[in-house]
Order: C-alpha cells, then structure tokens, then sequence
C-alpha cells in the first residue's frame, strides 16, 4: 500500500482541512482486531476510545464480519420502500431492549440525523418550538444539532439554531449546584417560565456527557427535570449515542442510571459497531405524527448496516460485555483514586462502567484546566501504545471508553502508562 507520507500528503491536497489529526504525529491505523490497533509498521497499540465510543464489540469481531460480509454478497442496498427483513427484524430486536413504551423505530445513519429527527417528532407531538439542553452538551454537527451542541470548541458564530434554550449543566464537579440534581432541575423550571413560551417542545440529555468529558449528571437530575418538562407540555429526548448498549455497566441505557423512562431515545456511534447506523426510538403515539406526512431516509437501515446492529445486539449479549464494563469500571475508577492520591494534577475522576473521565488541573482548589499538561501525557501515551480520548470543554479530561471486550490486563497496562506518564510532568 501507499506510504504514509504518500497517503499524509494525499489528504492534504484533496480532503477539507478542517478534519484534524488527533497526535502531533498523526497516527495510522491499517488494522484493528478486537482491542488492539496497528499502524502501517505493525506496531501495536491498546485502544482505549473505540473510534470515538464507536467500536463497541471490539474491531472486526468475526461474528459481525461474518454478519455483514453474509449481507453484502446477498444485497448491500434496497431502500425502505421494498420489503427486507433485515430492518424489519433489526427494529423488533432493538425495541426488545427498549422499555415497552418506546417500541417504533426509525433507522437513520448518524447521531446528527437521529437528533434532528427526534427534534421534528418533538416539535409536530407538542406542537411546540422550544427546546432545552444543557451546556456542555453535544448533540451533532448537522444544521439543526449544531444549534443544541453547546461547547465553546463546536459553535459557529453563524448556525445558532432558533428556539433552543442551554440550562446551567448538572456538573458534580464544575457546577454551581455541585451534585445537587434538584437544584439544577429548579434552573430548567426557572428557564422554561420566563426565558420560553412556558410551552416546551423537548428536552435533551446524555446521561453521561461524552464529547463534553464523560460529566455523570448530578444525582436526580433528570427525574426532577423531566417533571418540569412534561409540566409544561414537552416530551423528553434520551441521547444515548455514547452511553447506551451497557457500556455503563450497571444499565444497558444510560438514562436507567438515572431511573428515568424517556419519550425519545437516540442511537448512534456503538449501535453499528461503526458502520453507518443510528435509530430514534418513540412511541407509536409519537411516530404517528410523522406518518401523516412522508419522511424519508435513503440508507436508514441499510441492509448491511442493519446486519450489523443485530451482530451487535447479539454479541453484547452473549459475551456479557455489559458485565464485563462494570467489573471493569469498577476496577479502573478504584486505580483512578490511587492515581488520584499520587499526582496533585488529577482533579477529578469519574464515569460509569466503561465510559470514565480523568480530569487534570493546576490547582485543586482553584480547578483550572492543566490544557498543556493533558496534551504531553496524551502524546505520551501513545508513545507507550495507548490511545486514549481527550475532550471536555476546556480539552483537560481524557475520555476512556474502550471496546467493551477490554480485559482487566488492558485496564491495567493503561493505568500503569498513565502513572507513568504523569510521573513524567
Ligand atoms: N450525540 C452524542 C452524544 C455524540 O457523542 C455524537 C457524536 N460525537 C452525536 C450525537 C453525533 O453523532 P454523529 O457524529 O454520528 O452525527
């Protein structure tokens, strides 16, 4: 195959140049095989964030690959408007995994277009136009969610989006309420009744919020602020692109963490194990307002795509991997506080399952982000064969949300870079 430099160079010239690399020196990956990364010389990393929270079941697991190639030699496209029964069956399966209210699927191909959608259904259900989400949430890069996205790093000065509304962001850490949920909820309300209509659409939440730095919300939150919003008319929108498919190892959604029961739900990114693929799932009361008018998708729920969600569905299942991320959670979060008692720098660890954050920062007390400090230890990392995610609003936490195949010997192996790494400052 090409070069590096050939394929480095290749980029350059032809692809936008607002795709950027992650490393100082990009990285690139020719092969993956469940856990495991290698770049054009063979080297080996450990990877620790999935292609963005994506890999669910491990890179190329043979199950999914036997699943899609099956597919694609029988037929890779048909569109909706002919019978195939591999949509048909996706939909029943993934809404066996669903609470029972939420049994009407919707297949699209990206978390973007999900959340669009979910804001269309929301916004013909009401009848109403405002929308609330949080700060620090993201939510896509389509037209409409970039107008919800709320995180400095991602906002457009020109694509603001009418009628969405950013409540103060439930943040154990950072937060003005501390982990007081009830506390942020009385903000929504507060918002709702004198910054809207006092008729809401919908409201939208992760329940851990990924790209803004794996921040669980405050304790209660959500049980407290969808009573606001079913109070003053919206239905209450679930993004479990990032958290859902037991990645928090305690639930198989993320929104069950919170003991709450959406209207909504999206999917993205680990339903498809990163083929195209993501869902919105509703009520039939709520799909119904669609169904007196035509909305069409062309590659939702693509054949191939749809193979691929049920290999998912099935291999989680059968490999316990929702097990496998609490044990393993559980085991990482407690060799986070050791790495936490040893270096001043880490500020705050968090998470649930296999979707933690590790926040750095120069002084505790005053909390301010350690941004370059973040950045050696990430390039160290890969120096050591780790790749871990970097994110939060300030680009201080890493993001560690590996393929839910991870071993306790992965785990490890990382914890041990990251001591040293942090050794090093
Ligand atoms: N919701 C969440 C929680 C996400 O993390 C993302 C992607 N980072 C999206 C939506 C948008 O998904 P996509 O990039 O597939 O449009």
């Amino acid at each position: 195959g090409p070069t590096k430099e050939e394929v480095l160079e290749t980029r350059k010239q032809f692809l936008n140049p607002a795709l950027f690399h992650y490393y100082e020196k990009p990285v690139m990956i020719v092969e993956g095989k469940q856990q495991y990364l290698y770049d054009e010389t063979g080297r080996r990393y450990l990877d620790a964030f999935g292609g963005i929270v994506t890999v669910s079941v491990g890179h190329s697991h043979p199950k999914l690959v036997k699943a899609v190639n099956d597919q694609n030699e029988l037929i890779q496209h048909t569109t909706t408007i002919y019978l195939n029964d591999q949509v048909a069956y996706f939909g029943k399966e993934l809404a066996a995994k669903l609470p029972p209210h939420l049994d009407c699927i919707y297949f699209v191909n990206s978390g973007s277009e999900a959340n669009d959608l979910a804001i269309l259904m929301a916004r013909l259900f009401t009848g109403n136009y405002d929308v609330v989400a949080l700060r620090n949430c993201y939510h896509g890069m389509s037209l409409g969610t970039m107008g919800l996205t709320a995180h400095a790093t991602w906002k457009y000065p020109v694509a603001h989006g009418f009628g969405i509304h950013h409540a103060l962001n439930p943040d154990p850490y950072r937060g003005r309420f501390g982990n007081d949920g009830e506390a942020y909820a009385a903000d929504v309300k507060d918002l709702l009744e004198t910054g809207t209509s006092g008729r809401v659409a919908a409201f939208f939440a992760e329940s851990i919020q990924g790209v803004g730095g794996a921040v669980v919300l405050a304790d209660d939150y959500l049980k407290h602020t969808y009573k606001h919003i079913r109070d003053h008319g919206g239905v209450c929108i679930a993004d479990e692109v990032q958290a859902g498919f037991g990645r928090t190892g305690t639930h198989y959604w993320g929104f069950e963490t919170q003991g709450v029961l959406p209207d909504i739900v999206t999917m993205a990114k680990g339903i498809g194990n990163g083929l195209p693929l993501a869902a919105v799932a509703t009520t039939k009361e709520i799909a119904a307002t669609l169904q007196r008018r035509i909305h069409f998708n062309t590659y939702g729920g693509n054949p191939v795509s749809a193979a691929a969600g049920r290999a998912v569905l099935e291999i989680i299942d059968e490999e316990g991997m929702q097990e496998n991320c609490k044990v393993l959670g559980d085991h990482l979060l407690g060799r986070f506080a050791d790495l936490e008692a040893k270096h001043d720098i880490i500020g705050h660890c968090r998470g649930k399952g296999l979707m933690l954050g590790m926040e750095l920062v120069k002084d505790r007390d005053t909390k301010e982000p350690a941004v370059a400090e973040t950045k050696k230890v990430f390039e160290d990392m890969k120096d050591m064969g780790v790749l871990i995610g970097k994110g939060g609003l300030y680009g201080n936490v890493f993001r560690i949300k590996p393929p839910m195949c991870w071993t306790k010997e992965d785990a490890d192996f990382m914890c041990d870079a990251l001591d040293v790494a942090l050794s090093r400052l």
